[in-house]
């Protein structure tokens, strides 16, 4: 208790003073192991097996087959583990004025539970590698390995257990569309509000009959040795999200890749979702201020041979015990 006393404490501190940028949090005694069966029961290589199959399709960009054929497999899977699907379709409008066909693709699990959690991941794709180092290929597709497919995969993966045993808690599954459809440094009109287009949508038609108590976005969940730490919005609106899992991957032995410490303010599905539904979500997104996103954010490199089977696995074990 001790251990989040202290970083309630910590992040108070935070929001009164902007400058102080460390969290400080004392190692958790454990007197007894944590312990979960079920997360034992996550299977990382089955995590990948499902990043993978996405990146078969190709890059997911809005409006190409490659996006549309992926969505009928996103859908086809959901129902296939147990989920009720919705397809919330939507036109939305991207920097340059294009009309994107968007889908955010909803699963419902154990929709009778009152007691329910909201995962989110976005599954498109980005139609620019505008970070490449080869300057060539900065209108070329990302495939989106790790920066889309690697949320997906790990939350199919938890839906994929979540149909062998039923969890305590009730889980709505959200794959976010046109997320990664923002205004690349070549355009030279003004953008504004123009990333996450299907969260933004999604946050004013939520499809939920019963809300949420909190919700967790991944985002870049698969890259190896990854640092998720605690980014300002996650940390101003949803803090008890923020200790339930920082505290949790610190008792199940985390610490070193779930780091408390308050970096980045960053703007990703999350805060559509908690400024426009008032649920607290937190994102765990690989990100640090020394190096900022991974290497392969955005360039050529975001492909399968760069993900990392043992991160989604961590992620999916820390997730999975949240819901048991
Ligand atoms: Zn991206």
């Amino acid at each position: 208790m001790k251990l989040y006393t202290l970083f309630f404490i910590a992040l108070g501190m935070i929001s009164c003073h902007g400058e102080q940028k460390q969290i400080q949090v004392s190692a958790p005694v454990a007197p007894t192991p944590y312990v979960c069966v079920e997360a034992d029961a996550y299977n990382q290589d089955s995590a990948f097996a499902f990043v993978k199959k996405q990146c078969d399709f190709g890059p997911r960009v809005p409006n190409t087959k490659q996006h549309d054929a992926c969505a009928a497999y996103l859908v086809s899977e959901l129902q296939r583990l147990g989920a009720e699907v919705i397809e919330q379709k939507a036109v939305v409008t991207a920097f340059d004025g294009t009309k994107l066909n968007a889908n955010n693709i909803i699963g419902t699990f154990f929709p009778e539970k009152e007691n329910r959690v909201i995962f989110f991941s976005h599954w498109d794709s980005r139609p620019f590698c505008d970070h490449d180092p080869d300057k060539g290929n900065h209108k070329k597709s990302v495939m989106g390995a790790n920066d889309g497919a690697s949320g997906v995969g790990v939350l199919l993966e938890l839906a994929r257990l979540m149909q062998q045993k039923e969890p305590k808690m009730g889980v709505d599954i959200v794959f976010f569309d046109a997320e990664d459809y923002g205004a690349p440094y070549f355009f030279n009109g003004n953008a504004d509000n123009d990333w996450c287009l299907g969260s933004q949508y999604w946050s004013k038609h939520v499809h939920y009959m019963i809300k949420p108590k909190f919700g967790v976005l991944l985002d870049m969940v698969g890259a190896e040795n990854p640092t998720f730490c605690v980014d300002k919005v996650s940390a101003m609106y949803a803090q008890t999200a923020v200790s339930r899992i920082w505290g949790r991957a610190q008792e199940m032995g985390y610490e070193k890749f779930f780091i408390p410490q308050l970096e980045g303010s960053i703007m990703d599905d999350h805060y559509y979702v908690n400024v426009g539904t008032g649920i607290p979500t937190a994102d765990i997104i690989d990100f640090n201020s020394e190096r900022g996103f991974p290497t392969m954010w955005h360039t050529m490199n975001d492909t399968p041979e760069n993900i990392s089977p043992a991160t989604l696995g961590m992620v999916g074990r820390l997730l999975t015990s949240l819901i048991y």
